[in-house]
C-alpha cells in the first residue's frame, strides 16, 4: 500500500473527526453508517445514538422532541414522504436547512456509485443573519425613498411613478380613471396663526383622514407643500365627483385638536377625467386648471374638467 496515501487517509479521518462542519454517510437504505461529532450535534443526538438511524428516524425525532430540524408541517409522515422524493433525486444537491434553535446549515449531498450518500453540513447562521439585516436595511431604504417623511404617504416621485403604471393598466383594460388635485385653502394663514409646527400636524392629520376614505388600491400622495393627489382607477366621472365631495365635506367638518388649539381647514379640489391615449402630464395640467377654477370660485369647492377627453 502507498504509505503517502495511508498518511493522507489518516489525516483526513482526523480532520473529519474534529471538523466543525458536520460529515455523515448514509447507506443506500438511508441508514447513517458513519458521522463525526459535529454532524450528530446538529440533530441533537450523541454520536453513538445517531448511528444506524435513518433520515426518516432523525426527522421524526426532531418533530417529536422539537429539537434539531425545523419542520414546518403538522403531518410528519407527509413531510418525510415529500423530503424523500427530493433526496437522491440528483447525484449532487445543495440546499439550506434551518433548525429549531435558530441556526442555519448549508447541506451538500453527494450520492456515490454504490448508493451511499455523503452529507456535509456547514453552519451558515452568521451569513443568514447578515443577509437578513442587509435585506431589511435595503427595504427600509427603499421605503424611505418612496415615502413622504412628514405624512408617511407616497412622495411626489413614487406617486407619479405609480400613477403612470396604473394609467397604462387602465388603458389596456379600457377602464375609466380620474385624477384629483387637492390644495388646502389659505394654508399660509394656518401657519401664520398657529405656527409652522401646528401646520405640519394639520398636514399629517389630514393625510391620515383622507387615507381612511380611500379604497386600498387608490393612489394617494403628497405632491409638495399642501398639495395632494389622488388617482382613482376604474372610476366613473360621477364616482370621482362623489369621492371628492365626500373628502371636501369631511375635512370641512373636522376640527383638528392640535397642541390645545382647535384648527379648521377647507380644501379646493380639481378633477380631471382620463380618456384613452391619456398622459399623466395632461391629466395633471387639466386638474390644475380645475383647481384654479375652484380657488377662483371662492375655495372649499370641487371642480371637474373633462381631462383628456376635452
Ligand atoms: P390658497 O388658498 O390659494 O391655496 O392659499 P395658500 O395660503 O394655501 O397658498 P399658498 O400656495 O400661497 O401657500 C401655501 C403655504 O403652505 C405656504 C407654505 O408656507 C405652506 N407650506 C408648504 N409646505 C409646508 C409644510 O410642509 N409645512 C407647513 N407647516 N407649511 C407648509
Ligand atoms: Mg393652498
Ligand atoms: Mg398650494
Amino acid at each position: 500500500m502507498n504509505r503517502g496515501l495511508d498518511a493522507l487517509t489518516t489525516n483526513i479521518a482526523k480532520f473529519l473527526a474534529t471538523s466543525s462542519d458536520g460529515y455523515g454517510i448514509f447507506d443506500r437504505n438511508d441508514k447513517l453508517i458513519g458521522c463525526n461529532q459535529a454532524f450528530a450535534e446538529i440533530f441533537q443526538y450523541s454520536h453513538d445514538e445517531i448511528i444506524n438511524q435513518s433520515f426518516a428516524d432523525i426527522a421524526r425525532k426532531s418533530f417529536l422532541t422539537k429539537q434539531g430540524l425545523k419542520i414546518d408541517s403538522d403531518n410528519i409522515e407527509l413531510w418525510i414522504a415529500h423530503a424523500l422524493t427530493r433526496r437522491r433525486s440528483q447525484e449532487f444537491r445543495v440546499f439550506e436547512i434551518d433548525l429549531i434553535d435558530g441556526r442555519w446549515f448549508l447541506l451538500s449531498e453527494q450520492t456515490l456509485e454504490n448508493g451511499d450518500m455523503l452529507t456535509q453540513a456547514r453552519d451558515i447562521t452568521k451569513l443568514k443573519i447578515n443577509e437578513r439585516n442587509l435585506s431589511e436595511h435595503s427595504i427600509k431604504l427603499h421605503n424611505l425613498a418612496l415615502t413622504d417623511e412628514l405624512t408617511q404617504i407616497a412622495n411626489r416621485r413614487s406617486f407619479i411613478e405609480s400613477v403612470k403604471a396604473e394609467i397604462s393598466r387602465c388603458q389596456r383594460q379600457h377602464a375609466n380613471m380620474a385624477f384629483l388635485l387637492i390644495d388646502i385653502d389659505y394654508f399660509k394663514k394656518v401657519n401664520d396663526t398657529y405656527g409652522h409646527f401646528a401646520g405640519d400636524k394639520v398636514l399629517i392629520t389630514m393625510a391620515k383622514l383622507i387615507k381612511t376614505m380611500l379604497r386600498e388600491y387608490d393612489i394617494f400622495g403628497r405632491l409638495g407643500g399642501e398639495e395632494f393627489g389622488i388617482f382613482l382607477a376604474e372610476t366613473s366621472c360621477q364616482t370621482a365627483q362623489e369621492v371628492a365631495e365626500r373628502i371636501r365635506e369631511k375635512i370641512m367638518q373636522t376640527t383638528m385638536e392640535i397642541d390645545g388649539q382647535s384648527i379648521n381647514v377647507t380644501l379646493s379640489i380639481g378633477i380631471s377625467i382620463a380618456a384613452q391615449e391619456c398622459k399623466f402630464e395632461t391629466l395633471y395640467k387639466e386638474a390644475d386648471v380645475a383647481l384654479y377654477e375652484a380657488k377662483h370660485a371662492g375655495r372649499n369647492k370641487v371642480v371637474m374638467i373633462n381631462g383628456c377627453a376635452k
